[in-house]
């Protein structure tokens, strides 16, 4: 008979995750099965789930892809990693490698990508595949679950931040201090820029002050973009994380002449949009990126900052069948820091 896990998964959308004893799947070809440690619980799983984004994800579903463990198996022709070896897998579950975007370095947006936790299946479970070459090795001396929503939130927000150009000295507006914005003032500290943390929860900006933001600004006390402006000159550079589009718009109005806002946030899905002023584009020269998770090299830059201790993850441990709680907890945004399912 089959060996059996526990697992987290969606039969439908917009409907509770069960939890389900499946069987433990098979590592393919160029892939290898991972023991799951931690995985972390991103908003974009709860995007998943409730069918936010189009195309939806593919059913049934077993979110979860900032994911921390060991190798268990090896499938068919894996040279770079060996059994025992610890691993993470992000949301870029892989990418084609041979497409222009991958030739040029941008396998984020190869139009054949697979992501973990919504076209495969995810780390909400005791063991899942992932194809080694797109797997972050990670070394014996770090905590597990800490490291987890480096997988993500981590790789994503340090891609953002260095897609602004921003330099040291400089000043870095982060517009949403969840899971992924408390880890990006951290990385924006690593990289010596100065930190104004916006958000609309107090609890969450003084964990941005705890970290070292020297400007925090509470969105729902007045006029935002006038507090930045006012207060700093404007900032050099944005980054997005929050889930309201509010803050989107408000970001560009935060920027001085000639900044860069990446928007890494996705709230309620593709058909959201955002008013902007051309007249103050064009004027003061902004750019508006956006920026999708990360490459394999910023995944690898990212776990370094990491393992050497410049960047830490807030993390509060739960089992895998508090899974929904945890997502109506998200949904309210009641949660401060990440919280990592503790599975192995
Ligand atoms: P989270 O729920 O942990 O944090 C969201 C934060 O936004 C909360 O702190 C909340 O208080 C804040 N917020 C809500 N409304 C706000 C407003 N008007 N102004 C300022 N802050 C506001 O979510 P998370 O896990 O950090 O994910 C954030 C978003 O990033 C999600 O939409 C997720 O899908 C997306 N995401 C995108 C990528 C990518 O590659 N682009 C990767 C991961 C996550
Ligand atoms: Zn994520
Ligand atoms: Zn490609």
């Amino acid at each position: 008979m089959a060996k059996m896990m526990q697992a987290a998964i969606a039969r439908k959308l917009k409907a509770p995750l069960q939890i389900e004893s499946l069987p433990v799947p098979q590592p393919g070809r160029g892939e290898v099965l991972i023991k799951v440690t931690a995985c972390g619980v991103c908003h974009s799983d709860l995007h998943a789930v409730d069918g936010d984004w189009t195309p939806p994800p593919v059913l049934p579903l077993i979110p979860g892809h900032e994911v921390t463990g060991h190798v268990a198996a090896l499938g068919e022709g894996v040279t770079g990693l060996k059994v025992g070896a610890r691993a993470g897998v992000p949301w870029l579950f892989s990418a084609c490698g041979s497409c222009e975007y991958c030739l040029a370095g941008m396998e984020t947006i190869c139009k054949q990508a697979e992501a973990t936790g919504y076209s495969k299946p995810g780390g909400y479970a005791e063991y899942m595949v992932a194809p080694a070459a797109f797997c972050g090795p990670l070394g014996d001396d770090i905590d597990m679950y800490a490291m987890a929503p480096i997988l993500c939130a981590g790789v994503t927000t340090y891609r953002g931040l260095k897609r602004t150009g921003v330099k040291p000295g400089q000043w870095m507006a982060v517009l949403g201090i969840g899971g992924l914005g408390h880890i990006a003032v951290q990385y924006a500290r690593a990289m010596g820029m100065c930190v104004a943390a916006v958000d609309i929860a107090d609890d969450k900006l003084a964990l941005a002050k705890s970290l070292g933001a020297e400007v925090l600004i509470n969105g729902r006390d007045g006029d935002a973009v006038k507090a930045v402006q006012d207060r700093i000159g404007g900032a050099h550079g944005a980054v997005v994380t929050a889930v309201a589009t509010q803050a989107f718009e408000q970001a560009i109005g935060m920027l001085r002449p000639g900044g860069t806002v990446s928007f890494i946030g996705l709230p309620g899905g593709d058909k959201d949009g955002i008013r902007a002023s051309i007249s103050q584009l064009v004027n003061g020269e902004l750019s508006v990126h956006g920026s999708n998770v990360g490459t394999r090299a910023d995944l690898g830059e990212c776990i370094d900052f990491a393992a050497r201790g410049l960047v830490t993850a807030k993390i509060e441990k739960q089992p895998l069948s508090a899974v929904n709680t945890i997502f109506d907890r998200m949904r309210k945004g009641e949660i401060v820091g990440r919280v990592v399912l503790a599975i192995g």
